[in-house]
């Protein structure tokens, strides 16, 4: 039988200093792909050239080296220098005509009655879908159009790693999707999938705010011809206040705790203990942790970070 050598991926977007919430996602992602046997690629999502300079890609390599978390992709891509390639694949969507110009101002999206998927994302309503040739042709006159993938009344379902089984019917819950901005960017959904594809990763692991994503996702690996990978989607983590951990979060980001800390065991064994591998945070290696490492026990549910967690660390480093 001819199974698939496991291949995990970390794909960070540079648009700042890593974070907790990163270092966890990567950390995650490296020992789910490292304990299967995989290879562990990294890619950087900088899509987005004003909120992703080069700077912040190259410290986010620094920060992973510094973190004993490798990667076995010496050319390491940047989807900034990739816009031939999304190119491609972007005629293929038009060549089978599943591609239309939406020329929807922001204003026009958020209207009062737009409707809504089940995590309160506004789904599109196919305004422009249903634009007349003439009509797009009068309308290209005033604005550029974005570019929207028509997107099935089909449910698409799979089981993750972590939350189980998932069911997403891609109309409903997301509507047709915007793939290359009206400026000319490749959106997210597309790139990710082609990237993914093209790189052969089999296994994706990152933060559950992507879970539904992976339902277009999906889609695109399928309408592209590409396998499609296994899916484990991590706990968030939040403040005692039920927040989001944010970039602004000055405790969670990499240039406090680097400068703090002096040395990454104690920050990864605090991850350790987060994702249910150990009774108590204890300063270990990324070495260290993979041995132990069994993806069966990450926990299920948000994960509380104490604003003063890292006072803790402080003491063991
Ligand atoms: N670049 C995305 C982010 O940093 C993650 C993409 C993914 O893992 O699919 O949020």
């Amino acid at each position: 039988v001819f199974s698939r050598q496991t291949v995990g991926r970390f794909a960070p977007s540079p648009s700042g200093r890593m974070h907790l919430g990163n270092v966890y996602t990567a950390l995650a992602a490296w020992l789910c792909a490292k304990s299967a046997g995989g290879d562990f690629l990294l890619r950087i999502e900088d899509l987005d050239p004003v909120r992703c300079p080069r700077a912040n890609a190259d410290q986010i390599l620094s920060d992973l080296e510094w973190l004993g978390i490798t990667w076995d992709n010496p050319d390491v891509p940047y989807q900034s220098e990739r816009t031939v390639i999304y190119e491609k694949y972007y005629e293929q969507l038009t060549g089978k005509n599943l591609v239309y110009p939406c020329f929807c101002s922001r204003a026009q999206l958020h209207v009062a009655d737009a409707p809504h998927a089940s995590d309160g994302r506004v789904v599109y309503a196919g305004t422009c879908r249903r634009l007349t040739d003439a009509e797009v042709r009068e309308k290209a006159k005033q604005r550029r159009p974005a570019a929207r993938l028509i997107l099935p009344d089909t449910d698409i379902t799979f089981c993750d790693g972590c939350y189980g089984p998932q069911s997403f019917n891609l109309a409903r819950d997301w509507g047709d999707i915007i793939i290359r901005r009206s400026d000319g960017v490749f959106a997210y959904q597309l790139a990710v999938t082609i990237d993914d594809g093209l790189m052969g990763v089999s296994q994706v692991v990152r933060g559950c705010d992507l879970l539904s994503s992976s339902a277009p996702q999906i889609y695109l690996f399928q309408t592209l011809g590409f396998d499609v990978p296994e899916y484990l989607h991590l706990p968030m983590l939040i403040t005692r206040e039920g927040a989001r951990l944010a970039k602004r979060d000055k405790a969670a980001d990499m240039g406090f705790l680097r400068q703090e800390l002096g040395r990454p065991e104690p920050l990864l064994g605090y991850i350790a203990w987060l994702l249910g591998q150990i009774s108590k945070p204890e300063p270990l290696k990324a070495t260290d942790i993979l041995p132990l490492f069994d993806r069966k026990k990450i926990p299920g549910h948000d994960l509380v970070i104490p604003g003063n967690y890292w006072e803790e660390l402080k003491l063991k480093s």
